[in-house]
């Protein structure tokens, strides 16, 4: 009984653990190249793409959420990869309570899908970001990587917004 409890325990540490941190200005990067497919998932805290975590209530907000999801929706501007691979972006996919309007008082996530398609997926060697330069709040990006050649992890900030594998 007593060595159930202890495992209980311990499931529940790991969980909180595995969690992924909520922390305002830091996003987390996870990009995968498999094939001539290179994907990139980012999951940041909305506070760093819009300064509030709730449903937009004033016109200026409204807007500041259109905006977002525009700057958001354009790869081949907020990712820059070597013209040689030949990568050519597909529709991203864009998640957050604060699309749905139902979005309430907690701490919320946008979790962006991004794809390409590349002719010569040898030819990726790095990827530099805007994204610090059109989210300002944005301060610091976790970076998970994983590719033929083995995984590698790493951070961006605004002066190093460039990550090579
Ligand atoms: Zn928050």
């Amino acid at each position: 009984m007593r060595f159930l409890l202890l495992s209980v325990a311990f499931v529940a540490a790991t969980q909180v653990m595995a969690a992924p941190a909520h922390v305002h200005g830091e996003a987390r990067l996870e990009i995968v190249v498999d094939g001539n497919t290179l994907s990139i998932h980012l999951e940041t805290p909305l506070d760093g793409l819009l300064g509030f975590e709730r449903a937009p209530r004033s016109p200026a907000e409204k807007q500041a959420v259109q905006a977002m999801k525009v700057k958001l929706a354009q790869p081949e501007r907020l990712f820059q990869l070597a013209a040689e691979a030949g990568c050519k972006a597909e529709t991203p996919q864009l998640e957050s309570p604060v699309f749905g309007g139902k979005a309430g008082d907690g701490h919320l996530d946008l979790d962006a899908d991004y794809r390409w398609q590349c002719a010569k997926p040898a030819a990726l060697r790095a990827m530099s970001t805007r994204l610090f330069a059109e989210f300002p709040k944005m301060k610091r990006i976790k970076v998970e990587f994983a590719g033929p050649g083995g995984q590698k992890s790493g951070h961006l900030t605004p002066q190093q917004p460039r990550f090579a594998w």
